[in-house]
Formats: C-alpha cells, structure tokens, sequence
C-alpha cells in the first residue's frame, strides 16, 4: 500500500502547491498536517444567558426609577396637597430630583448596554461594569441591586462564554 504511494503528490491544503503524498509538514510553506483539527466551538452555559437578563432587569427597573424622580421634580408643588410644606425649599427639591433623575437615567443606560452585551454573550469587560453599576441603582426592595449582584457572579463565572 504504502509502496503504491511513493512518488504521488497532492496538493497542500495551506499554498496549494504539490507536496510528497505523505508529507507531514509542507515544504514550502510549513502547514503542518498533524495538527488536529479545530476544536469544537465553546457550548455556552445558560448561566450568562440568565446573568444577562437580570442585569437588563435591573437596568430596566433603573430607567424607570429615574422617570419618576423626573417627574417627581415636574410635580413638586403638588407635594403640597398632600400636607408636605415645600414653600421656599421647592426648586431645590426640584433641582435635587432632577439631577437625581439624570445620573441615575444614565447609570441605567450604561447598565442596560451591560445586559444587552450579557444576552449577546459579548464584551464581557462591559457586561462586568453594567452589573458594578447595576449595583447602585438599588430600587424598590434593593431588587435592582439583588438582581445586578446575582447577574454579576453568573457572568463572572461563565466568562468563557464571551467571545
Ligand atoms: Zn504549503
């Protein structure tokens, strides 16, 4: 058999050119044909998939909690019908929850983007600092803040999910 092969050529997979039948390594270019194949791609794991989401949940929740600080600045006289004196202190209220409203609008886009790239499986840097930043957004119960930390061990976890 291997006698029927001396002096057959083929065709290097790598350059193209004609090698020995049975060449290990080619000539010209260096392709070596023992290497093995590819590995088999990475399976991802369900827990960044999860770590994702709640990171996105908790993202969520903060946008909405920084609407309400917004439109509780717009509505600070109406405090007033409810028995709280905001006379004289009412556009520092106001100030206060508006600037509140923004920084905390703006960590919950960042942690968003961070849940976003979690489900994506990609950027796991980013995905790291949305579920940091998840952490502040606290929210009704800490909710924002349970679900970030949670979200934050599963991705730390499964970074070899994240290309
Ligand atoms: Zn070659």
């Amino acid at each position: 058999m291997e006698a029927s092969n001396q002096g057959k050529t083929r065709n290097c997979v790598s350059c193209g050119r004609a090698i020995a039948w049975d060449a290990n390594v080619c000539q010209y270019c260096g392709h070596d044909f023992r290497a093995p194949a590819a590995a088999p791609p990475h399976e991802k794991t369900i827990l960044s998939l999860v770590g994702g989401i709640l990171i996105l949940i908790a993202g969520i929740m903060g946008l909405a909690m920084g609407a309400i600080f917004l439109v509780a600045a717009n509505n600070v006289d109406t405090l007033a019908d409810w028995g709280v004196d905001v006379a004289g202190v009412g556009d520092i209220l106001s100030d206060i929850l508006t600037v509140c409203g923004i920084i905390v609008i703006v960590l919950a886009l960042i942690v968003l983007l961070g849940g976003f790239f979690g489900v994506m499986r990609k950027h796991w840097g980013l995905v790291i600092l949305g579920g940091v930043l998840g952490l502040f957004l606290i929210g009704p119960y800490m909710l924002a803040s349970i679900l970030s930390l949670i979200g934050l061990i599963l991705v730390a976890v499964s970074k070899k999910d994240f290309s």
